[in-house]
């Protein structure tokens, strides 16, 4: 069966962890969307390596990692990410395939994220200033470069590069880029990236007709998603499940099951609401228990108490089977824990995800509030050994959240885990 993994809140819920621990259970994995803003933390013996573009699929002999077409690329991060895998003794070739449809981000798309941005000024998005926004902009406004452009007819590449320079010239005052450096680049990478250049929706489709299963790796997160997120603070890709039939060329039906990954709070990096979000010494703690600094940028995350109604509207968007809630030994100690279960606005009381954010800005959190754990939960294995506050506390969240967590995390590392036994994720781990 083939499944996906993705963000249930803002990003950052620890989904590397939970790919780099259900992979071998899977012949390939998939990214649909985003670009190298994403960031996953993976221990490569016992060095510390974030990847960026490259699915953490890569670190396991056999896995084939697929970069699909709703995928932005910017070649410099991938070739670092490639010689950096190289230096610690994986290599790509033969497991590595990038869809010939995908888009690249060009050298300027950075530039053009950081004026955006300072343009935007109070109302900025809080982006990673990589480029991935501009590159998906061009994309949308059929001016983008594919991959497959770069190795095809080089008179034609040329043109399209020369179009495109001239739309940038335009967006920025007085400039006057030449296209040629840009083209040679182009060509240069075209020649590079050949070798892992494919059909990804043929492949994906030989794979599902051999009934060997793939894992459909999301980046960012529900609540970040160009439709359904915190518009306008949002990724400039569909994050939630929708994203993968476009992302990959495969038919729903391909997707066999949806695991949400959750932490046991919220946090969220850049700018936009929070409903949750707490400041002073209970945010300092969370953010220095959960370490809950950006994996691309460094930036200190803003941190809050569980929101049901956010994960409630992701269960409801991606049709989640299961939650695999992490991090929850970072409530470890804290003498209550919080639950939001709707938000009390100058309307009413809201208790769906609303479209329009005006509705949030004087909203407060409902709360139920519950005890905490003294014993630490850190490094459980079993659901049965938890802390009775902890086990209480994760029933309660099923509940208001309306899915099962069938894997919840005790610490960032592998073994640090639990499976609830009977659940759907026992028996995808038992396949
Ligand atoms: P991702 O983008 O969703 O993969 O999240 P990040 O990689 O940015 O952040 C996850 C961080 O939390 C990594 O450093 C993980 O090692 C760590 N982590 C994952 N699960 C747990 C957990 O259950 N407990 C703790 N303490 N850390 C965790």
């Amino acid at each position: 069966m083939n499944i996906a993994v993705l963000g249930a809140q803002w990003g950052d819920e620890g989904k590397g962890k939970i790919v780099d621990m259900l992979t071998p259970r899977f012949s390939a994995v998939a990214r649909y969307q985003g670009g190298h803003n994403a960031g996953h933390t993976v221990y490569v013996r016992g060095t510390k390596f974030v990847l960026h573009l490259i699915p953490s699929g890569i670190l396991h002999p056999g896995v084939t990692c697929i970069i699909g077409n709703g995928v932005v690329i910017s070649p410099q991060a991938l070739f670092d990410e490639i010689d950096e895998l190289a230096r610690l003794g994986v290599t790509v070739d033969g497991r590595l395939l990038i869809s010939e449809k995908a888009h690249v981000i060009l050298p300027y798309h950075r530039e053009l994220d950081v004026l955006s941005e300072a343009r935007r000024g109070e109302r900025r998005i809080g982006t990673t200033s990589r480029g991935i926004g501009p590159a998906y902009e061009d994309k949308i406004g059929r001016r983008g470069i594919r991959i497959c452009d770069l190795l095809g007819d080089q008179e034609a590449l040329a043109g399209e590069v020369r179009e495109n320079v001239s739309a940038r010239n335009h967006i920025i005052k007085d400039s006057t880029l030449d296209w040629q450096p840009v083209f040679r680049d182009l060509v240069t990478f075209g020649e590079r990236v050949r070798p892992w250049v494919g059909d990804v929706s043929l492949f994906l489709a030989q794979m599902f007709r051999e009934g060997r299963p793939v894992m459909f790796e999301g980046a960012q997160a529900t609540l970040l998603d160009i439709d359904h997120g915190t518009y306008p603070f949002v990724t400039s890709s569909n994050a939630s499940v929708g994203g993968i039939c476009t992302g990959l060329g495969v038919p729903p039906r391909a997707i066999g099951g949806v695991l949400g990954v959750a932490k046991a709070y919220t946090t969220r990096v850049g700018e936009g609401p929070l409903p949750t979000e707490l400041s002073g010494a209970l945010a300092d703690r969370l953010r220095e228990s959960g370490q809950e600094y950006g994996a691309s940028t460094g930036r200190p995350r803003r941190c809050g108490w569980y929101d049901a109604v956010v994960v409630r509207y992701s269960a409801r968007i991606n049709g989640l089977d299961a939650l695999a809630l992490t991090k929850l030994d970072v409530l470890d100690g804290l003498p209550e824990v919080q639950l939001c279960t709707g938000y009390q606005t100058p309307q009413g009381l809201l208790t769906e995800f609303p479209a329009d954010l005006r509705l949030l800005v004087d909203a407060r959190p409902v709360y139920e509030t519950m005890p905490g754990w003294s014993t630490p939960s850190r490094g459980m294995t079993r659901m049965d050994r938890l802390p009775t506050e902890a086990r209480r506390y994760i029933e309660r969240l099923e509940e208001v959240s309306g899915v099962e967590c069938a894997i919840v995390s005790t610490g960032s590392d592998r073994d640090e885990t639990i499976v609830a036994p009977g659940s759907v994720a026992a028996k995808w781990l038992s396949v």
